[in-house]
Formats: structure tokens, C-alpha cells, sequence
């Protein structure tokens, strides 16, 4: 890991690309890079019904050549729309193709920071975004921002982190049963970044469970306040393997939640399989120790790490979150649906509750649900949100208005 931390100015970009792969690289680029909100579309169509509906998209990456409507109607259709945002092209054209793109679009007075030559690299978007840099700090134009560890130091003594909380429907009810706590970085000039790109930052650095200690804390708070109307809901809250080093955190996690007069059961904790590992001993003490208590465990990520089903076996999960990765577009992923369904039939055997996270479409919803997940939470419920935010959406139960009219409204492709 470098020694600085890079940071990107934007909360939310659009890529636009026909390749399927392409979006999902610069998805996990954007999001490495703490912005919070990358929407993509697989063409122009797609895209502007995304700006229809967005409307503080800073960035947008368009890549030139696509079927149906190209790059360059999509830059006459966004000049029209009097786009203030920033550009970039992505192009496995012809060096001249592009350059009149570049004029084409500096001619309808669009904001063009330049262009990417497929195959892209981080470092080339690093370069042009690095170039497009004003040097000044307080101009929210700037695009990139190198932060060092003690930049971090400094962050967690002003108490620049908060939680944002994201909602988890409960399929069996079509109710809001619990909730993921993420962290956030409230920067005072650049606003809110997000945990991808500060976290594995201070997981290098070993300063994670500061982090920790300060959102734990909040995230206990917050879920005694909510559970006086809601007994039975439960906060996930995201810990690294670092954090499990102290032998007495169940002792001290019990003795919190009786202060706070909520039950173990209240709270679930997510860990990843790849962060497992260090001390086998002791992390099995303690996890076993916290199940023992009634603290739920969540086995994070599912799919992605090394060993999934050797800490399966040893860890006491109880249940089982499958990533991402294999949620967003399982609908029209046929390796994506086997992933899913044996990930399902191997909790149920375990007895584990299970999570998909990533529910960005109505047709994934639907599938997730005939698969057997139980849980839900990705986009389409809710994106992560401030906690009054979500405690304001949470008791006057509009979101089950919300969430009936919207699976209602939304018809699944092909049925016209
Ligand atoms: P995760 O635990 O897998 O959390 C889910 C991530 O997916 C969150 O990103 C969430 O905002 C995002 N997400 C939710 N629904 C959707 C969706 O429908 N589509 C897409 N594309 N994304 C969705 P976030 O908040 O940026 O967090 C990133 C990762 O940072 C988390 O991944 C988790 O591993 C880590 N993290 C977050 N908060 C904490 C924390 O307090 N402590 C620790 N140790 N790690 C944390
Ligand atoms: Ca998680
Ligand atoms: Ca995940």
C-alpha cells in the first residue's frame, strides 16, 4: 500500500460504457477512491434517464464508441442539458477520432478534462486527474487530494468520522429488520467520503481500531434510541480482524449493552474472511465468547476471500452475506445465479440467515428472493444515510408506502 492516501473530490460520477466489464472496473476504481455514488449505464439511453433523476452528478466518463447512441450524441444531448459537470472520454479510438471529440465538445462549451486510452490504467487516471488539479485545497473543483497517515491522525482527533446507516428489508415481511452502519469521513472541504478509501488505509496503518472505538460507540448509542420503538432491530456494524484482538471485548460489549439497556442480539457483526486470519486462537476465543453472549456474527463479503468454507466451519457465524459482486446484475449472470444459489443452500445447511447485499434492480430482487436469500439491503431500498435521516425513515414507516408502490410501478423486463 502506497503511503499516501488519494483521494477523489467528487460524491457522485456516471460512467457510460457498453462493456459490462469496463463499468464494474471503474465502479471498484471510483469507490477505492471514496466517491460515493458511481452510477453507471451501459449506453446514452440509460444514461440520461440517470441524469434525469440526479441531479449533483460531478463527473461523468463516456465512453465514445457504443451502439445505438454513440459518445458524441451523448456530449450534444448533455450540451443541451447544459451540463456544468466534469468529462472525460474513454476511447479505443484513433488518436484524431478523439482529438475532434475534444474540440467537438469545447465547441458546445462542456467542461472536457480529457481522455483515457483503452485498456485503462488507474495510474492514467490518477495522471489526468492529478493534471486537472488547481493546487488549491478550498476549491471544490480541485479533483484529487494526496492525504498521509498523520493527515488520518489528525481526522480521527478532530472527530471527523460518523456513521451513515443503510436498511436491510427483511424478505419474509417486506420490513425494515435491521441495518448496516458504514463509516464516513466528514471532511471539512471536501465533504463526505466514503469507507473504501480510507479504510484499507488504516488497516495498513493499524489505526483501524481508533476507528473503531469512536463509530462502535455511536453505532451503540443509535441502536438503544431505535430500539425503544423497534425491540427487535438489528445494527450490522463492519469490524476488522485488527479489532478482535482484546480478550475481554465480549465482557466489554455485554457491559455496554446493559448500560444502554439493549440486548446483545440487537447488534451483528460483519467480518471478512480474508481479515481472519492472524490469530487463530484468540479470534476463535473471542467470537465464540461473543455468539456465546448472543452478539450476532456475519460472515462478510461471502465469495470473494480465500477460504471461505474453512472459516465457516471453524467461525460460529451465523449469518451468511453474499457480496456485492455477484448480486448487482445476477439477474442476467448465469455464474453469478449458481454463486448465489449454492452460497444459499450451504447457510441453510449451517442454519444461517442469509443477506445479499448490492440489490440494485427489481429483477435482482426478485431473484435474490426466489433463490432463498432472507435479507436484503443494496440501492434499490435505500442508499446509506444519515442516522436521523434514517431514524426519521424508520419510524413514520413512509418507506413501506415506498417500497410497495415502487415494486409495484417497476415491472420486470420482458413483461412490457
Ligand atoms: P461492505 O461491508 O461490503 O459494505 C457494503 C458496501 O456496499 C457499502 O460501501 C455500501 O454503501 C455499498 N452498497 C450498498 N448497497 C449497494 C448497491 O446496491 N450497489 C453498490 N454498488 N454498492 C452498494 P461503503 O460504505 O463505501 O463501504 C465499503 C466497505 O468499507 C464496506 O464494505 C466495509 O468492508 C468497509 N467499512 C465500512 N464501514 C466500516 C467500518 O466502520 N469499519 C470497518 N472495519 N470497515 C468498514
Ligand atoms: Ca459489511
Ligand atoms: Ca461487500
Amino acid at each position: 500500500m502506497s503511503d499516501k492516501l488519494t483521494i477523489m473530490a467528487f460524491s457522485s460520477t456516471l460512467v457510460i460504457d457498453d462493456s459490462r466489464s469496463i463499468l464494474d472496473y471503474f465502479n471498484i476504481i471510483l469507490e477505492g477512491m471514496g466517491v460515493l455514488n458511481v452510477f453507471t449505464a451501459l449506453n446514452g439511453k440509460k444514461a440520461l434517464e440517470i441524469l434525469d433523476h440526479e441531479d449533483d452528478i460531478e463527473l461523468i466518463l463516456c465512453d465514445i464508441n457504443m451502439p445505438e447512441m454513440d459518445g458524441i450524441e451523448v456530449l450534444r444531448h448533455l450540451s443541451e442539458r447544459n451540463y456544468q459537470g466534469k468529462i472525460i472520454l474513454i476511447s479505443g479510438e484513433h488518436q484524431r477520432v478523439l482529438d475532434s471529440t475534444v474540440r467537438l465538445a469545447e465547441a458546445y462549451a462542456l467542461n472536457i478534462i480529457g481522455a483515457l486510452k483503452k485498456p485503462i490504467t488507474i495510474k492514467q487516471l490518477h495522471e489526468l486527474l492529478a493534471r486537472t488539479n488547481n493546487r488549491s485545497r478550498n476549491s471544490k473543483n480541485t479533483a484529487l487530494y494526496k492525504f498521509s497517515i498523520d493527515d488520518l491522525k489528525d481526522a480521527l482527533d478532530r472527530n471527523e468520522f460518523t456513521i451513515y446507516i443503510q436498511p436491510k428489508i427483511n424478505l419474509h415481511n417486506q420490513k425494515i429488520g435491521g441495518a448496516e452502519a458504514l463509516a464516513r469521513w466528514q471532511h471539512p472541504e471536501l465533504g463526505l467520503i466514503g469507507a473504501d478509501a480510507f479504510i484499507p488505509f488504516l488497516e495498513a496503518h493499524q489505526l483501524v481500531y481508533r476507528l473503531t472505538d469512536v463509530l462502535l460507540d455511536q453505532a451503540m448509542t443509535i441502536t438503544s434510541e431505535i430500539c425503544r420503538n423497534n425491540p427487535d432491530f438489528k445494527l450490522s456494524f463492519n469490524v476488522s480482524v485488527d479489532c478482535l484482538n482484546r480478550l475481554n471485548l465480549p465482557d466489554l460489549l455485554l457491559a455496554r449493552c446493559i448500560e444502554l439497556g439493549v440486548r446483545p442480539s440487537n447488534f451483528i457483526f460483519e467480518l471478512t474472511e480474508s481479515r481472519l486470519v492472524k490469530d487463530f486462537k484468540k479470534t476463535l476465543e473471542i467470537m465464540t465468547r461473543m455468539r456465546l453472549k448472543g452478539f450476532g456474527l456475519s460472515i462478510d463479503d461471502f465469495g470473494t476471500g480465500y477460504s471461505s468454507m474453512e472459516h465457516l466451519q471453524n467461525f460460529p457465524f451465523d449469518e451468511l452475506k453474499i457480496d456485492k459482486t455477484f448480486v448487482t446484475g445476477a439477474s442476467i449472470s448465469e455464474s453469478s445465479k449458481a454463486i448465489i444459489e449454492s452460497s444459499v443452500i450451504l447457510a441453510k445447511k449451517l442454519d444461517m440467515q442469509v443477506v445479499a447485499e448490492g440489490v440494485e434492480s427489481y429483477e435482482d430482487w426478485q431473484l435474490v428472493s426466489e433463490m432463498g436469500c432472507d435479507i436484503i439491503q443494496g440501492y434499490m431500498v435505500a442508499r446509506p444515510m444519515p442516522v436521523r435521516d434514517f431514524i426519521d425513515y424508520l419510524n413514520n414507516k413512509k418507506y413501506q408506502t415506498d417500497l410497495k408502490s415502487r415494486l409495484l410501478t417497476i415491472k420486470p423486463q420482458g413483461t412490457g
